[in-house]
């Protein structure tokens, strides 16, 4: 047999996901000359680009423009999209191993962290993960309820995501029509009672995790105060030190000088309020029949070996109330059926992308990579997972070029349609998204919005038939 990669053993690979890193990996592969590829990417739903379409804000468009670049990846020959197939249910990891000379997991982080205290399961108390993918109209989650008669909302955690949740739940309807939000959350958003929202950080101002343009954004509300005391910003000993030391991330630099700008602001009398807090840390969510209020404990900071600066609790308590509560501390990976996992960072283990059977000392397992956040936890904006990407597919083509990777027994392109087809499964293609993607639009445009998202699966599957679903709630 003939070197994968050849005219006349092309390389075959199978992407399961298709968010931005499953995307990335493809380009890198496509880039090379010399090299025959066909690649497949998978995805549980019928709709491509991960949290690009289900995690990023709907009133962050021009991110979402990033989608441009990956139609054209997908609309290389060498490229070919199976939609509406799930990996361990309609695929195995048999099937990619019979198919395929390498497998590239990009399923990302599908789920959220856990804070680990008392009442964090009270009804009201969510992750906010599930909150963002509702509003994006993501099939699995758009049936969640989220209590919007409450006045009074807590988000904990300052990173981008919190920063998302906050805008959106101050957004008024004008600016929510503007976006592409599901149609019920705009709904339910326009309609809301909520009034004061409490973005609660853990460390101090110099070490929140959101990026300048968002805090900045905050303050810009149409319908929002945004209310720091300035008393959160006379900043402790060590994080002025850090500021002053000139290895400072300037973000952190910018941030707080923003935010001591904000501090200075008087309210407007704008009718909802954002509230930013720092150095508090949920203990207990409590409330009879559900979360009526948090209990926050007083942080301090204090210097790691690492030279992090960490917090840790004093005895001074308070409770904030909030009938509705966000926890926003992080995505989690989620283990795929017969493929390792690290339980504790919730990645697949792996060396530069190279999939190992164990966290430590694991061996390779051969012609499994991974990219993106199962990689390398739920960190950076979608950029990062350009690089991220283009190491893991290095990887992969030293390993084609030593012949370390999969011999398929089955590596006919058309094999994988028709072994979904005999599975009952009703794959789709890139070319049917493109018809979702422009009925999306036409929908929207219709009522004057820039897309009107098809938000069940039933409901994208009908509309490929051209005839409407009967029940748009039946998934
Ligand atoms: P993140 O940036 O890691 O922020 C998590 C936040 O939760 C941090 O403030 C963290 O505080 C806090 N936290 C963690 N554990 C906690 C606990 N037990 N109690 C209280 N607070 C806790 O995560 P994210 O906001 O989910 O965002 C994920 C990634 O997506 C990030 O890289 C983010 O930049 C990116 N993203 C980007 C955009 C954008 O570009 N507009 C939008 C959304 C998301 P510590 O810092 O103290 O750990």
């Amino acid at each position: 047999m003939t070197p994968a990669g050849t005219e006349s053993n092309p390389l075959r690979v199978a992407i399961i996901g298709s968010g931005p890193s499953g995307f990335y990996a493809a380009e890198h592969l496509q880039k090379q000359k010399g090299l025959s590829v066909e690649i497949d990417m998978f995805d549980r739903l019928p709709t491509p680009f991960g949290l690009v379409r289900g995690g990023v804000a709907p009133d962050h468009q021009k991110i979402k423009s990033v989608t441009k670049v990956y139609d054209r990846i997908a609309s290389k020959s060498s490229f070919n999209f199976f939609g509406n197939v799930s990996f361990g249910k309609d695929l195995s990891y048999a099937d990619l191993h019979q198919h395929y000379h390498a497998v590239i997991y990009a399923v990302g982080a599908q789920t959220d962290r856990n804070l680990g205290i008392p009442g964090e399961e009270l009804p009201g108390s969510h992750a906010a993960t599930e909150f963002v993918a509702w509003y994006n109209g993501h099939p699995d989650f758009r049936k969640r309820k989220f209590d919007l008669t409450q006045e009074s909302v807590a988000i904990i955690g300052v990173g981008n995501v919190a920063m998302d949740v906050a805008r959106i739940l101050a957004r008024s309807r004008a600016e929510l029509e503007a976006t592409d939000i599901a149609d019920y959350a705009l709904e339910a958003l326009a309609n809301s009672s909520v009034k004061n929202i409490y973005v609660l950080g853990r460390r101090g101002p110099a070490q929140a995790a959101f990026t300048t343009p968002e805090i900045k954004e905050l303050g810009e509300m149409e319908e929002a105060d945004i209310i720091i005391d300035p008393a959160d910003l006379e900043l402790d000993p060590l994080s002025q030190e850090y500021l002053a030391s000139g290895h400072a991330d300037q973000k952190d630099v910018r941030n707080v000088e923003i935010m001591r700008e904000y501090a200075q602001r008087p309210p407007s009398g704008k009718p909802k309020r954002i509230y930013l807090r720092f150095l508090v840390s949920p203990v207990e969510l409590s409330g009879e029949a559900r979360v009526e209020s948090i209990r926050v404990v007083k942080n301090e900071l204090y210097r790691m070996e690492s030279g992090d600066l960490r917090p840790r609790p004093t005895q001074e308590y308070e409770d904030i109330p909030a009938g509705l509560v966000f926890r926003s501390v992080g995505y989690r990976g989620v283990k795929l059926p017969d493929v390792p996992f690290y339980e504790k960072w919730g990645i697949i283990p792996n060396k530069a992308g190279r999939v190992l059977t164990d966290h430590e000392d694991g061996q390779i397992v051969r012609g499994n990579y991974v990219v993106g956040w199962i990689k390398r936890g739920p960190s950076g904006v979608i950029g990062t997972n350009k690089p991220d990407a283009v190491e893991t597919v290095e990887c992969l083509l030293e390993d084609v070029r030593s012949g370390a990777v999969l011999e398929p027994t089955a590596p006919q392109p058309e094999s994988i349609p028709a072994m979904l087809s005999k599975r009952g499964v009703r794959f789709v293609s890139y070319e049917d998204w493109r018809t979702l993607d422009r009925l999306e639009i036409e929908r929207g445009l219709a009522i004057g919005r820039p897309r009107l998202k098809f938000s069940s699966v039933s409901e994208m599957l009908a509309a490929l038939e051209g005839t409407r679903t009967t029940d748009p709630t039946a998934d």
